[in-house]
């Protein structure tokens, strides 16, 4: 359902209002003004782009850190060890 968040510029007034095709211009119910301005609820959107930059950020700091290549060089030595403990 197509319901809107309104607010009204004249009393501030904000109200919920269901909108369909054939509506008539909606109108503050308290001062029955039409100088209304729509809240878009874009808390959400907002907020989502926020964790994905966050996640993107943490990303780039985690690849940043080179603990991959440490993981790698600690798996060569834990070879090299092996190697020197039953090749010998
Ligand atoms: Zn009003």
């Amino acid at each position: 359902m197509p319901i809107y968040d309104y607010r009204c510029t004249r009393c501030a007034h904000e109200f919920e209002l269901l909108v369909l095709r054939n509506s008539p211009v909606p109108a503050c119910p308290s001062c029955d003004s039409q100088d209304l301005e729509q809240l878009l609820s874009g808390f959400a959107v907002s907020s989502e782009g926020t964790r994905q930059a966050s996640l993107d950020k943490f990303r780039r700091s985690y690849k940043a850190s080179g603990q991959r290549r440490d993981e790698q060089a600690a798996a060569v030595e834990y070879e090299k060890k092996e190697r020197e403990e039953h090749g010998g």
